[in-house]
């Protein structure tokens, strides 16, 4: 499944350069996952790198993409 990042994002920019895969980018008003690219960083860490730094909780599991 890939993540989301919900309406809690402050927008502080911290999950962007964490993600191994580059999928997260700075949207308007929030930072945006994008579903296409995100692997919940299987094989490169052990938990989701976004939802490890993110200090307000904003990345969450997305239930309209689940896994291929
Ligand atoms: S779960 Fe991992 S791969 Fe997916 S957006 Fe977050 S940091 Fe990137
Ligand atoms: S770390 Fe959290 S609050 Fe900061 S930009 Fe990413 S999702 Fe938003």
């Amino acid at each position: 499944m890939a993540l989301k990042i919900n309406d809690e994002c402050t927008a502080c920019g911290l999950c962007e350069p964490e993600c191994p895969v580059q999928a997260i980018s700075e949207g308007d008003p929030i930072y945006v996952i994008d579903s296409s690219k995100c692997i919940e960083c299987e094989g490169h860490f052990d938990e989701p790198q976004c939802v490890a730094v993110c200090p307000v909780g904003a990345p969450v599991p997305d239930p309209d993409h689940p896994k291929k």
